[in-house]
């Protein structure tokens, strides 16, 4: 009753006004000294912060204010930015825990703690806004939508917020009316589509969400006719995306940095029941649709699903390539024609048999004298194929000695290695020889494929042979002076 009685005087709350701006207003208002030691301990808050985005105070806000706990969290807290992206049940317990004032989990629960976007210590406000506010309420506040993540300028008054550090709890803080450079165009498209998304309370078919993304994205030409995502060029337009933002919004440089890591967007495809920060679908949403309406719209109507690319399987028979048939009719060796052609040996001899040609299949027995001599070339490293057109016979022939003889191709494998070893090594020592002492960054990547080997199978040698590393501290350097 004695609570009920302190808070009696209460002022109403303004529009779009949060939680912690209405109860600084009340602070100020009530003429007590200590925010934490009176109004914060009225609410019973004692040891939490007054947490601006989810407080934990709201059921017993609403007792004393008799304001109902349904208004108190949909009209000022972000509910309705996080809501439109969570499923039925994950938004009802969501709901469930702010009406219940268990929100100590939210942030993690909200996937805002897994995508490293939490609520920094800035409340931020526009100067145009506490002098329109002054003017109709009689006192500046602190509004939702200036709060939220990705929100930088005032979408009203087309300014950069001014951000104001929460230092103590001891004492509320009001907005500082202090003017702040003009926003960009793109600042402003992202302020306004979020700013409809959180006054638009609608709720979205979540599963529709990607469906939609991909119909739109099909319709950019961002799909390849068999229905794969062309994520390179999708990455670099979000890219060029950010850029056109002013810069400095940490949020923004956060997705540069999961862009190049190739985790967003990627993230949002492929792992599309995680629990994603509303940023990032709200950049993806205003690059594709540029309006939350438009967005909205397509997701909660049927057209979304009608609209999602559907694979384009190629059922096309295979034919023989001209080419295939003048080879084959050249009496050219079918296993030849099969790597050519992308082939099987045996499809290749189907469909050489539609054709109707003549397949010269050579002899696939051989003659023991035969065998010697064979063996003798394969001992010196000649490939099957080489062999079998020299003595006119089929290679599967060749490899049936070859089999007889585990040995050789044990000698065979060697030779073939030592064989690549030379070649390898020669290429990265005609690169030094032709460039006067590169990186070892530079030579890795323009004899890549002689390196790789080299590492793989030759480390000593190669780092023998490699010019001297550079030392750390310089590399350092290096990389500093180029930033
Ligand atoms: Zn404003």
């Amino acid at each position: 009753m004695n609570k009920l009685h302190r808070f009696s005087f209460v002022p109403n709350p303004a529009s779009d006004e949060t939680v912690y701006s209405w109860i600084s207003r009340y602070h100020l208002m009530s003429g007590y000294d200590s925010f934490r030691n009176t109004t914060l301990a009225l609410l019973g808050v004692h040891e939490e912060r007054a947490t601006n985005e989810f407080p934990c105070f709201i059921p017993s806000l609403s007792q004393m204010t008799k304001v109902a706990v349904n208004d108190i969290i949909k009209q000022m807290t972000p509910y309705h930015y996080f809501a439109p992206f969570l499923d039925a049940a994950t938004r009802k317990s969501f709901f469930k825990c702010l009406e219940k004032g268990c929100t100590s989990n939210l942030q993690s629960s909200l996937g805002m703690v897994a995508n490293r976007i939490t609520p920094g210590q800035f409340l931020y406000c526009c100067c145009d806004c506490i002098a329109e506010d002054t003017d109709k309420f009689g006192f500046p506040y602190w509004h939702v939508e200036h709060q939220l993540t990705g929100v930088s300028v005032c979408s009203k008054h087309h300014q950069l917020l001014h951000p104001v550090y929460r230092v103590t709890r001891k004492v509320p803080i009001l907005p500082e009316a202090i003017p702040e450079p003009d926003s960009r165009p793109q600042d402003d498209r992202l302020a306004n589509l979020i700013s409809t998304e959180l006054s638009s309370h609608v709720s979205l078919n979540t599963d529709n969400i990607l469906i939609a993304y991909k119909a739109r994205l099909n319709s950019m030409g961002f799909i390849t006719v068999c229905g794969r995502l062309r994520l390179k060029l999708l990455r670099e337009a979000l890219k060029d995306y950010l850029n056109k933002l002013t810069p400095g919004l940490l949020v923004c440089e956060l997705l540069k940095k999961q862009l190049i890591k190739h985790r967003y967007p990627e993230c949002l495809f492929y792992a599309p029941n995680a629990s994603h920060h509303p940023i990032k679908h709200l950049i993806m949403i205003d690059y594709l649709f540029g309006s939350w309406r438009k967005f909205s719209e397509l997701v909660n109507s049927n057209l979304a699903e009608s609209m999602a690319p559907q694979p384009v399987h190629v059922t096309q028979p295979i034919m023989l390539s001209a080419e295939a048939i003048t080879k084959i009719s050249n009496g050219i060796s079918l296993r030849k024609v099969s790597v050519d052609e992308g082939l099987s040996v045996t499809t290749l001899k189907i469909l050489a048999h539609r054709e109707g040609l003549d397949i010269n299949l050579r002899p696939s027995k051989i003659f023991k004298y035969m065998e010697r001599s064979i063996w003798l070339k394969l001992m010196v490293g000649n490939t099957t194929s080489s062999i079998a057109d020299e003595f006119s016979i089929s290679v599967g022939a060749v490899e049936v000695i070859l089999r007889k003889f585990p040995d050789l191709v044990v000698l065979r494998k060697r030779i073939r290695v030592y064989k690549q070893q030379i070649r390898h090594r020669k290429a990265l020592l005609g690169f030094l020889n032709e460039n006067t002492n590169p990186s070892r960054g530079l030579v890795q990547k323009t004899i890549r494929a002689s390196y790789t080997w080299l590492f793989k199978h030759d480390k000593e040698w190669l780092y023998q042979n490699l010019p001297a590393e550079i030392p750390r501290e310089q590399r350092y350097a290096c990389k500093s002076s180029k930033l």
